[in-house]
């Protein structure tokens, strides 16, 4: 018989973009949980691909809630109403100042246990892009100083790169195999970083939402198991394909012009992909302040899905996309 383990403190929890991509794996772990899971949506017009996640959230238990963030008046309102506990925010970067009048709504509330803003990336107190992604971290840096100057409880999470190929010009990379016809290096292609598997991004963040270790706390995700230079990846992805593939050497300027171009996304992108492969934004510090949390350190026990695993997703992928070109 299978037994349920109810959770002496549940709490209410509330999920800001869960219609996105990174607020859809955040979702996925929350509904998994014994914790009510209620989601925000915006109104309006929405996508059927939006509307069959929207109904597959609700079919596992989802209470939904519509409207937006940046009506304060609103917020305090369904923060009181649904005895929120808990608020996870992933609005996408051209909304991140929505979360000013959130952050007024929580202050206002006074009963939120947790905050976590629309971070799920570097730190960035101390990565520096270049621009546009400067302006965006200026934005998520505005939200820190204005959550702990309301006195909200709070915790940053940094969990650095999703695992897939890093393409310089997509933000959602995840969805897109690594390549096949070239492999293109950043600068020498030796600089580490940390790619975490969608769906361990999710469980993680569940572990430390009421977690009194990550109160007030910036929680760092570097699985020792993930950790891989550019080349690493690239003969990684050869090994599972069984061929090798060319490589081709993006310099440090390419990518800063790619960033000075300023479309965005594809700007923001080639800015973040500069900052890691080139200067190592997410290796260049110790995570031993006072304030800083490494996330496996907190849950020895649960184990990361390695990249390896996580590169085996793309292989069917890729077979599929073999057998259409014969
Ligand atoms: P998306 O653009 O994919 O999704 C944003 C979500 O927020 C959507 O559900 C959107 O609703 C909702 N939203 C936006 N504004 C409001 C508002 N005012 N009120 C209510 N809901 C709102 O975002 P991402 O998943 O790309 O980004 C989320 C966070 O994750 C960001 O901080 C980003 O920097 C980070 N990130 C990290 C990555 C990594 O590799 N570590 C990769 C990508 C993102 P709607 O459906 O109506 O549009």
């Amino acid at each position: 018989e299978k037994t349920i383990t109810v959770s002496t403190t549940m709490v209410q929890i509330l999920v800001i973009g869960a219609t996105g991509f990174m607020g859809q794996l955040v979702t996925k772990a929350s509904l998994a949980t014994e914790h009510p899971t209620h989601l925000l949506l915006r109104p309006g017009s929405v996508t059927p691909s939006k509307a069959a996640i929207v109904k597959s959230f609700q079919d596992k238990g989802a209470t939904l809630i519509y409207g937006v963030i940046n009506d304060k008046d609103f917020m305090e309102k369904i923060l009181k109403d649904y005895n929120i506990d808990i608020v996870i925010s992933l609005v996408g970067g051209d909304n991140l100042l929505d979360q000013l009048a959130l952050v007024e709504a929580i202050k206002s509330v006074k009963t939120i246990k947790r905050f976590l803003p629309s971070e799920f990336g570097h730190d960035v107190d101390r990565a520096n892009p270049v621009e546009p992604g400067l302006t965006m971290y200026k934005e998520k840096r505005l939200i820190r100083r204005k959550t702990e100057e309301s006195g909200i409880p709070y915790t940053y999470l940094c969990c650095n790169s999703i695992a897939s190929w890093p393409y310089y010009d997509n933000c959602h990379p995840s969805k897109i195999p690594p390549p096949l016809d070239q492999f293109q290096i950043y600068g020498d292609g030796n600089v580490k970083a940390y790619f975490v598997d969608g769906n361990d991004i999710g469980k993680f963040t569940m572990k430390g939402i009421d977690d009194i270790r990550t109160l007030n706390k910036i929680v760092h995700f570097r699985p020792s198991s993930n950790c891989y230079t550019i080349n690493e990846l690239a003969s990684l992805w050869e090994k599972k394909i069984g061929r090798t593939i060319p490589r081709v050497t993006i310099s440090e300027d390419y990518l800063l012009a790619a960033a000075a171009e300023n479309r965005i996304p594809e700007s923001v992108v080639a800015s973040f992909t500069h900052d890691i492969f080139i200067k190592g934004c997410q290796v260049n510090f110790n995570t031993d302040g006072p304030k800083d949390v490494e996330i496996s350190t907190l849950y020895p026990d649960e184990k990361f899905r390695s990249l390896e695993d996580c590169f085996e997703d793309f292989v069917p992928m890729i077979h599929e996309r073999m057998m259409e070109e014969g």
